[in-house]
């Protein structure tokens, strides 16, 4: 299985656990410019993101199967799911 994709987006280290990722898409709804579905209907992260990193945090807290991880790039921590 390929390793998930980490994209950063300003302070933040961002990636989507593609077995977790059911497609519900709320993600999307929240940051469509950050995230999009692909063909099997998974999120993937736009490197070309704009968006402002508190809107990417919502859209990770939005996940209902908390497919989406944070890692903020400074302190290595993990600050979604916590
Ligand atoms: S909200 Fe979660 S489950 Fe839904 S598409 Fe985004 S990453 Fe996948």
């Amino acid at each position: 299985m390929a390793e998930d994709k980490v994209v950063q987006i300003g302070k933040y280290k961002v990636k989507v656990i593609r077995d977790l990722c059911i497609g519900a898409a709320s993600c999307v709804a929240v940051s469509p410019d950050t995230f999009q579905l692909d063909s099997e209907n998974k999120a993937i992260i736009k490197e070309t993101s704009k968006d402002a990193e508190d809107n990417i945090m919502l859209a990770a807290q939005s996940c209902p199967t908390k497919a989406i991880v944070i890692v903020d790039n400074e302190t290595g921590e993990q600050v979604w799911p916590v």
